[in-house]
Parts: structure tokens; C-alpha cells; sequence
């Protein structure tokens, strides 16, 4: 098999991939990206396409230790974690654990949403110049809650960001059902942000594909790396199912696979996949303007608290996503908890259509870190891997700044934020 010497290799062309690509093939360097699939099909695909630095919270939070505990026998809950004593579940919970304290994610909340407004700026100039649609659209956001419980987190969470420059506004129940007319009463009342936006995730992957390939990038689909020959410390090839590649730097922007793909190079980094569901929900014509009773359209992206529901309007439908199901590769479909999402937000928002009638349904995993920050560094074990994985929750809304983060990084620039909480030794 000949081999193809490059300067770049990013492995993983997600979002995340198919943006730190772009932004070192932009900035100089010459990138080749190898993917598995097919670009922007994995958990890119058909997420709920918010951009939200608002929503930058990680996921351990202070408080959520018995809350947690909880999750790991109860199979409904919003969030769960299957329980099994593997010592990779076992690392990833103890890492988890000791990730629950205000300081930390205070820390973790800065930096998160430091990278997720640069990225709303990035999507917002790449909705304007794009050829291909991405469906860019800068509604807000509106976080609603049917309890007292809620109505608080939402309010926290408020402040949070409030001291890091984003705006929200509290709004009691009169003010969010006249708001938003598509909300039923069972909503007491909630937080509405109004700088936040949604695109079309797919569509955007592809738009960052095309930039990159315009500007001389060149991109292998169907490549899959399966294997690292290492020497004297460095990758000196890497084997795919389309070549082999030798490369001076090699960028591991695998998501969810990162564990796996980190195995083969002997390294041991705690990403799991936190499965999730979406699906489409018809909106009838009428359901912009309440002539049909039955289905009221929302005009903004909305959350539903308690139950880490997220529902945001396209043009005829209506995508509903939720759930988080800590899992290592396991790609089945529970339809529970499709059904658990459905039920959940029919509960406060006006559509009568039934479960069957739901289309598109997808499931995504997305890249878990036990501290809720992704990995944006060099490693400290293999002298030509780079790291930009584990992106959880926010990989949509925050790829464009861990992109433009790892790259100043790579070439040595002033880095968009301080990297220190990103860094890979702190799991290596
Ligand atoms: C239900 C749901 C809703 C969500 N909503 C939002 C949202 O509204 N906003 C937001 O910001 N985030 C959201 N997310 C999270 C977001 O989807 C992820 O964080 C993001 O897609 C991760 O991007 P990625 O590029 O790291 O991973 P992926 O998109 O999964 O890309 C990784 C790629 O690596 C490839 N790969 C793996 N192994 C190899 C290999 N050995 N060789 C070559 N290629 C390989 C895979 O095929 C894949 O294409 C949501 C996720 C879910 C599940």
C-alpha cells in the first residue's frame, strides 16, 4: 500500500472535526481529514441545532451527587447511567464525582461560554456567506419549567450567565404564555435569552466542509484509522481503510470513539458516549398563527427544565430532542425513551399529533468528558497527537472556538482562552 506523507491528519470529520480542519488549512497548514462515514452523520447530524452560549453549564454540577447516585437505578430519568462495574464506568464516575463543586464549574462555565460566543459569531458570518443554507436563525432562547424546582435552576443558571455578559430576562407564567403561545399553563414561568440562535447541524457541518475544502483542504470518506504505528514516542503511520498516512501532526476529533481510537495508541482517556434521541414533529399549515387549535408552532427555541426536554422550530416541523444515556457504544434505540421525550413535551407545549406519527427519529452519542469540558491539547504522551474531543452536550455550539483555540495552540498563537482547563494531562 503506498503511503501518503501530509502535514496534517485530522481523524473525525463531525462538526468538531470538520472545524479545526478548516481553521488550520485557513491558517496556513495543510490539512488532509479522514472520516470513517461520511462527513457530519454521526452526532452532528440531527442534534437540536441550538447555539446557546447561555446553555453552558457542564454536566456535574454542584448538589448532583445523590441526584447521580439516583440515575444509576432509575431507567427513566432524563438522565441515566447504566449501571456496570467496568473499570472504565467505574474511572469515569469517581472523575465525575470529584467534578461536582462550585469552583469548578464556575471555571468550566467561563470557558464554555467564552468558546460558544466566539462560535455563534463564527455561524452567524457563516449563515451570511455560505452558498449552502444553514438555516441560521438568532430567536433566543426560552427555558421554561412547570416547578417551583425548576423556575430556580433556570433563575441560577440566569445569574450565571448574567455575570459573564449574557443576557436573560425572568419571566412569570402570564408574561411566557403570552410570549409564547404555543406553551400550555401547565408552564409556571421561565428565563428568556435573547442572543441566542439555531442552525440546521447537518447543513452546517457541510458549509465547514466546503469552506475547508475551497481553501485546498482534501478530504478521505469512508477512511476509517484502525490502527498507529508508533516510534520513538511519535505516530509514524496511520493505517486507514484508505491508505496509509504518514503525518508531522495528527488531530484525534473522533467524539465519541475517542476512547477507542485513543486504546490503540495505549492511551486512556475517559470519553463516553452520553446517547441522546431526536425526532421530528409536523407542524400543520396554521400552526404559525394558532388557526388550528390543535398545534400551535413555537417561535422560539424552548426548554423544558425538569425534563431536559429541547424543542426547536424548523420551517414545517418541529424537532424534539432529549435524554442523556450514559452508554460505551451502545447504539440501541429504547423506545421508552423516544416515547418519554414525545409524552414529555406534549405535556407543555400544544401538539396533538401521537408518537406514531413522529418522523426522523435519530439517536447521536455524544463525547462525555467526566468534568463537562472537552480535551483541546497536546497529549503528553505521544509527541505528534493533538486532541480536540469531548465535546458533550455543546459540541455544536462551541466547535468553531475550540477549533480556533486548538489551532493558536498548534501554531503557537495567543489562544482565544486560557487552555489550561482543556488540557489532556489532566486524564492521560
Ligand atoms: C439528542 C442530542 C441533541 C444535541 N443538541 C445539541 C445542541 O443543540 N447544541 C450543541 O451544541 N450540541 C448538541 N448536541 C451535542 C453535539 O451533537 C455533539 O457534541 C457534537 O456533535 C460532537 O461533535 P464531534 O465532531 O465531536 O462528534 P461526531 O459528530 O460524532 O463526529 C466524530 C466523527 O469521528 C468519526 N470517527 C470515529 N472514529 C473514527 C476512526 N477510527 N476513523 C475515522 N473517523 C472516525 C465518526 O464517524 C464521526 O463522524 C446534541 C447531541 C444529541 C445526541
Amino acid at each position: 500500500m503506498s503511503v501518503q506523507k501530509v502535514d496534517v491528519l485530522v481523524i473525525g470529520g463531525g462538526i468538531v472535526g470538520a472545524c479545526v480542519a478548516r481553521e488550520l488549512q485557513t491558517s496556513g497548514r495543510q490539512v488532509t481529514l479522514v472520516e470513517r462515514g461520511q462527513p457530519g452523520q454521526a452526532c452532528s447530524f440531527a442534534n437540536a441545532g441550538w447555539l446557546t452560549p447561555c446553555f453552558a453549564m457542564p454536566l456535574p454540577q454542584p448538589g448532583m451527587f445523590w441526584k447521580s447516585i439516583g440515575w444509576l437505578f432509575d431507567p427513566t430519568s432524563p438522565l441515566h447511567i447504566q449501571p456496570n462495574l467496568s473499570p472504565t464506568l467505574v474511572r469515569w464516575m469517581w472523575l465525575f464525582l470529584r467534578a461536582m463543586n462550585r469552583e469548578q464549574m464556575e471555571k468550566s462555565v467561563s470557558i464554555l461560554t467564552k468558546i460558544s460566543s466566539f462560535s455563534l459569531d463564527f455561524y452567524r458570518e457563516l449563515g451570511a456567506r455560505s452558498k449552502r443554507p444553514i438555516g441560521f436563525e438568532n430567536r433566543g432562547l426560552l427555558m421554561v419549567s412547570g416547578t417551583a424546582a425548576g423556575l430556580d435552576y433556570a433563575t441560577i443558571e440566569m445569574q450565571l450567565m448574567k455575570e459573564r455578559g449574557i443576557d436573560g430576562r425572568l419571566m412569570k407564567q402570564d408574561e411566557a404564555l403570552n410570549f409564547e403561545p404555543a406553551l400550555r399553563p401547565i408552564v409556571r414561568g421561565g428565563v428568556y435569552f435573547p442572543g441566542e440562535a439555531q442552525a440546521d447541524p447537518y447543513a452546517t457541518t457541510l458549509a465547514v466542509m466546503d469552506e475547508f475544502t475551497a481553501a485546498g483542504g482534501v478530504s478521505h470518506a469512508n477512511a476509517e484509522a484502525y490502527q498507529f504505528e508508533i516510534e520513538n514516542g511519535r505516530i509514524r503511520r496511520v493505517l486507514t481503510t484508505r491508505g496509509v498516512f504518514e503525518a508531522d501532526l495528527v488531530v484525534l476529533a473522533t467524539g465519541a470513539w475517542s476512547k477507542d481510537v485513543a486504546k490503540e495508541l495505549k492511551l486512556n482517556i475517559p470519553i463516553l458516549g452520553g446517547k441522546g434521541y431526536s425526532m421530528s414533529v409536523d407542524m400543520p399549515e396554521g400552526a404559525d398563527s394558532g388557526v388550528d387549535s390543535d398545534f400551535r408552532k413555537p417561535k422560539v427555541p424552548i426548554m423544558i427544565v425538569e425534563k431536559k426536554i429541547a424543542v426547536t422550530p424548523f420551517q414545517n416541523h418541529v424537532r424534539l430532542a432529549g435524554t442523556l444515556e450514559l452508554v460505551d457504544q451502545d447504539f440501541s434505540i429504547s423506545s421508552r425513551r423516544l416515547q418519554g421525550v414525545h409524552s414529555g413535551a406534549r405535556e407543555y407545549l400544544k401538539f396533538d399529533s401521537d408518537f406514531s406519527e413522529a418522523r426522523d427519529i435519530w439517536r447521536g452519542l455524544r463525547p462525555c468528558t467526566p468534568d463537562g469540558v472537552p480535551i483541546i491539547g497536546p497529549s503528553t504522551r505521544v509527541s505528534n497527537l493533538f486532541y480536540c474531543a469531548g465535546h458533550q452536550l455543546l459540541g455544536f455550539q462551541s466547535a468553531p472556538g475550540s477549533a480556533r483555540l486548538a489551532a493558536d495552540l498548534i501554531l503557537g498563537r495567543s489562544p482565544l482562552v486560557d487552555p489550561k482547563g482543556f488540557q489532556a494531562d489532566r486524564f492521560e
